[in-house]
């Protein structure tokens, strides 16, 4: 491994950044000859995935950045139960292409295929299923730890049982995820059966997603359009989806090849996708935003779309890849995004409370996206059995004040419905509202548990010092005491793999990391469509 070099690191939103020391793991030896450097040079460190997170959670300021885009393989395969061990570093595209043409696809995918495995284990990622299928930490079997002491470690749920829960949704501050098995989903098909639908407003909205919660349905998620008020406000569309049957989708069955799921390269026919985010700038900011927004709720309405289709499963899960690079429609300031998760029973009028929030300031969000979700078994995970509400804000020298403010008041309305945060897309929260929305319990388990495993607090980057170490000293450490809660079954049908299986030997080789380009490059051609897509939420 060569030695530490000094990097400027983003978050994902480009609103907060960090100048940092970074290494290139290649192996588990590498990562203990980290550690140990990281301990002899009373540095702390912090581990980057894909760097996916939208604030800090992946950043740490004049210290140590362990960035795993080496350490990207595909280590066995059961082609039986689809339990892959993968380590840290494996994208998700590369586990959609390992799996599909075998039959497999991972059971939780974020909108972005670019986040790693690490990534989604360490912030317990959930998809658009998560109502059905869980969080990413209910489908892991087992992973592999090194401690902060450089020892080793097999997790599962019963070996370790507190390091599994807290791990999992843990943010890198236990341990060094370095070898990851999770099961995959039997599929029939490479597309899934997507229906659309028309919300006139908040109340229809979750009227259908309860429709949906209760129903076949797999996949559910909603766009909401946060510039509507009066009676249209919470108007949107909703998208279901369910995987097909056996013998649903014949043609299906030969679209589980990786040339079936590429995204298109081009934008009606010829604009190539790279100048989407650039062609689209002259419409970033509020009136322009408002205009996009209603064009694309009356073309829903008056264009139809609204009969079952045939949608890969790439296009449904992860649509705005498709405009690669979208985020630089936000500089120079960048975005932050406001995550928050609500108990279904408190979900609506507190949702309505945010939207007129938003609109009494003009600090509409610029993209909502809405789920529902179910709680997990892991403590300090963001899930819980409700509704979450995703805003895009772009941050300007203009509203930061005013949007900080906002984004303070999100926080207490949250915590005063028993609701919570989510690190992944978080730049706000303060740790009182942390503490505060898992409650004591919870923050003092796992603040003794970080005490036995990384008493020297080697681990743990910008957001560690910003949210979670204030509270050392403030809260009563607890023994770790695991949720009596039963992890809720996953759905999984009965399935033929729709290839052979592949041989031991064939697993995939590391893919080269993804290479991004520089804010002020010029859209160009679309070879830079194919390097790195957008992300979606
Ligand atoms: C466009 C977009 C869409 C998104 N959609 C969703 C979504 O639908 N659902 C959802 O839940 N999230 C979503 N996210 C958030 C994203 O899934 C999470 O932030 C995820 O953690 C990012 O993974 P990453 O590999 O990029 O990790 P990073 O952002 O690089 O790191 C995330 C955390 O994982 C830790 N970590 C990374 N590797 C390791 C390791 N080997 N050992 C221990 N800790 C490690 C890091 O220290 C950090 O705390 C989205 C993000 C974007 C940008």
């Amino acid at each position: 491994m060569e030695d530490a070099r000094r990097e400027h690191r983003e978050g994902w939103g480009m609103s907060s950044a960090s100048v940092t020391r970074v290494v290139y793991p290649t192996s588990v030896d590498d990562v203990q000859a980290a550690l140990k450097q990281a301990r002899d040079n009373s540095w702390t460190v912090a581990f980057w995935g894909g760097g996916r997170s939208y604030g800090d959670a992946a950043l740490n300021e004049s210290n140590l950045l362990l960035d795993f885009s080496g350490m990207n393989r595909v280590i066995d395969f059961d082609p039986d139960s689809g339990e892959v061990v993968v380590e840290p570093g494996v994208t998700l595209v590369q586990l959609e292409r390992f799996g599909l043409p075998k039959g497999f696809w991972p059971p939780v995918v974020s909108g972005t295929m670019f986040t790693t495995m690490g990534g989604c284990i360490s912030a317990n990622v959930h998809g658009k299923n998560n109502f059905k299928y869980g969080p990413w930490g209910d489908h892991v079997v087992r992973f592999t730890l090194v401690l902060t002491t450089g020892e080793v470690l097999e997790v599962d749920r019963e070996s370790h049982a507190d390091l599994f829960h807290h791990v999992i949704g843990g943010f890198g501050l236990l341990g060094v995820l370095v070898s990851i098995t999770v099961k995959l989903k039997r599929v029939h098909s490479g597309r899934l059966s997507v229906l659309p639908s028309l919300a006139e407003d908040l109340d229809e909205m979750f009227r259908q997603f309860e429709r949906f919660n209760d129903s076949e349905f797999d996949y559910v998620v909603g766009w909401i359009d946060a510039f509507a008020g009066g009676i249209s406000l919470g108007r949107g569309q909703i998208h279901a989806a369910r995987y097909v049957e056996e013998n649903e989708d014949p043609e299906g069955k030969h679209l589980v090849g990786l040339e079936h799921q590429q995204l298109p390269d081009r934008f009606f026919v010829f604009i190539p996708k790279s100048w989407l985010w650039w062609l689209a700038r002259p419409w970033a900011f509020r009136w322009g935003m408002q205009l996009i927004n209603s064009v694309r709720f009356w073309f829903m309405k008056f264009a139809g779309h609204h009969e079952p289709r045939l949608e890969t499963h790439t296009a449904f899960n992860h649509l705005l890849d498709f405009v690669p690079n979208w985020k630089w429609f936000y500089t120079p300031g960048g975005l932050i995004q406001y995550q928050f998760f609500l108990p279904k029973e408190v979900a609506r009028p507190i949702i309505r409370q945010v939207l007129e929030l938003c609109r009494s300031v003009k600090l509409e969000s610029w993209l909502v996206v809405m789920k529902r979700h179910r709680a997990d078994d892991f403590p300090l995970s963001h899930a819980v059995d409700g509704y979450s509400f995703a805003m895009d804000f772009p941050v300007t020298d203009k509203n930061r004040g005013e949007l900080y403010r906002l984004t303070e008041r999100f926080n207490e309305l949250v915590v005063e419905a028993g609701g919570r945060f989510y690190f992944a897309k978080d730049s706000v929260v303060t740790s009182d509202a942390w503490r505060k929305s898992l409650g004591d319990e919870v923050v003092g388990r796992f603040l003794a548990l970080k005490a036995k495993y990384d008493p020297d607090e080697i681990l743990g980057g910008n957001l560690y010092r910003r949210v979670i170490k204030p509270l050392k000293g403030e809260v009563k450490l607890l023994e770790p005491k695991l949720p009596e809660l039963e992890p809720a079954p996953v759905p999984e049908p009965e399935a033929i793999p729709v290839e052979e299986p592949a041989a031991k030997e064939e697993l995939v080789e590391a893919e080269e990391p993804q290479a991004e380009a520089p804010p002020e490059a010029e859209p160009d051609s679309d070879d830079a469509a194919k390097t790195d897509a957008g992300e979606a939420s």
